[in-house]
């Protein structure tokens, strides 16, 4: 791997206490090209911008993947990923269904360890923030023929995020567009799902929601996922969450969270939910927490899920009674380094620079 530091780093004009998300870059970039059936030499560099050809197809047929992951800096300044294996084996499944080459994951994992270690200081010390990582995929074949891309490059670009403090939201069920369809593309990170989604959530913002509850297409009977959040209802004392699919995508948060809510004895049901029994179960005041999952806020919790025009609010729950709340403090004890890692997710970031 090729190791180019920067000369001068950016940090003394960011001011790490406010912070808009992901507005301010790091000084460094993990960058690997494909062309010719292979991969080059990666290379660690100076933050740059890219040159690409108006051509590129990313710019015309949406080739593009990514992924999100944080590094978290725990009390003494040590620096963690969280299950970063997780995000490469995603990125790849993403990749593959886009017609993308895969990336290996040892080159990957040793990218992105270097990439932080020589960005440490960019990783904000404070419970609840963190630097938040973006890898991501490109076709950059300069061909408006529209087949494959047989160039692309892998990137990876860090930002420093504050605690990225989640308000109750208010969240409307989906009955007119998809988010994701069988056999198509919803499992994957791929860049077009954001694209597809925005409209609606404009629309769902008009209505005063702040996001909506996908639903299955296309006859908008079963609850898939929530924006860009895995769902999770508690109804009475269950927790229950749609199983993964092809329609949606396997959080990280998600798996994390259904195995820290087992080991907490809290029962969680990975099944369909219909629309019809989130409502019923809405009607009769049984619905006690809905929340979001995912590696931004960890848990979002609704306090409104508009059904028809109408509003069904949620119980006021206090902090140590929520689930959510519950699970999220679990998890971040784990991604702070302050409490045990039972399960191995936590994986230090290991100096090798000396910083001068
Ligand atoms: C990224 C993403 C999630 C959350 O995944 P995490 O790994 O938990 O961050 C959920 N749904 C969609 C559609 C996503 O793109």
């Amino acid at each position: 791997m090729l190791i180019k530091k920067s000369l001068h780093s950016r940090i003394s004009d960011v001011d790490l206490k406010n912070l808009s998300f992901g507005s301010e870059l790091s000084d460094h970039m993990f960058y690997c090209a494909y062309r010719q059936g292979c991969w080059q030499r990666p290379k660690i560099k100076p933050l740059e911008p890219l040159t690409l050809s108006p051509a590129a197809s990313v710019f015309h047929y949406g080739q593009a993947v990514f992924e999100g992951m944080k590094a978290y800096k725990d009390e003494n300044g040590d620096v963690f990923l969280f299950r970063p294996q997780e995000n490469i084996r995603r990125l790849n499944r993403s990749a593959e269904r886009l017609n993308m080459p895969s990336f290996s994951e040892e080159i990957f994992l040793e990218g992105l360890s270097k990439l932080v270690d020589l960005d440490r200081h960019w990783v904000p010390q404070g419970y609840g923030q963190a630097l938040y990582i973006r890898p991501f995929m490109i076709a950059n074949e300069a061909k408006i023929l529209a087949s494959s891309s047989r160039e692309f490059l892998l990137m990876i670009i860090c930002t420093p995020v504050n605690t990225y403090y989640s308000q109750s939201l208010r969240i409307k069920i989906e009955q007119e567009y998809s988010r994701a369809t069988q056999g198509g593309v919803g499992f994957t990170k791929a860049a077009g799902n954001y694209a597809a989604a925005f409209y609606p959530t404009r629309l769902a913002n008009e209505q005063s929601y702040d996001q909506v509850l996908w639903t299955n297409s296309p006859t908008h009977d079963r609850i898939e996922e929530s924006g860009t959040m895995n769902a999770f209802f508690r109804i009475g004392n269950q927790l229950i969450t749609p199983v993964i699919s092809d329609k949606i995508l396997g959080g990280i948060t998600r798996k994390s969270l259904i195995e820290l809510a087992s080991h907490d004895g809290i029962e969680v049901q990975e099944r369909e939910l219909t629309v019809a029994e989130l409502v019923e179960n809405l009607k009769k005041g049984m619905v006690k927490e809905a929340f979001g999952t995912g590696t931004a806020v960890v848990v979002c919790p609704y306090k409104i899920i508009g059904y028809q025009g109408k509003d069904f609010s949620l119980p006021q729950i206090s902090d140590d009674k929520s689930f959510g709340l519950r699970l999220k403090s679990r998890l971040m004890e784990i991604q702070y380094n302050r409490s045990e890692d039972f399960f191995g997710w936590r994986k230090l970031v290991k100096s090798s620079f000396t910083v001068g």
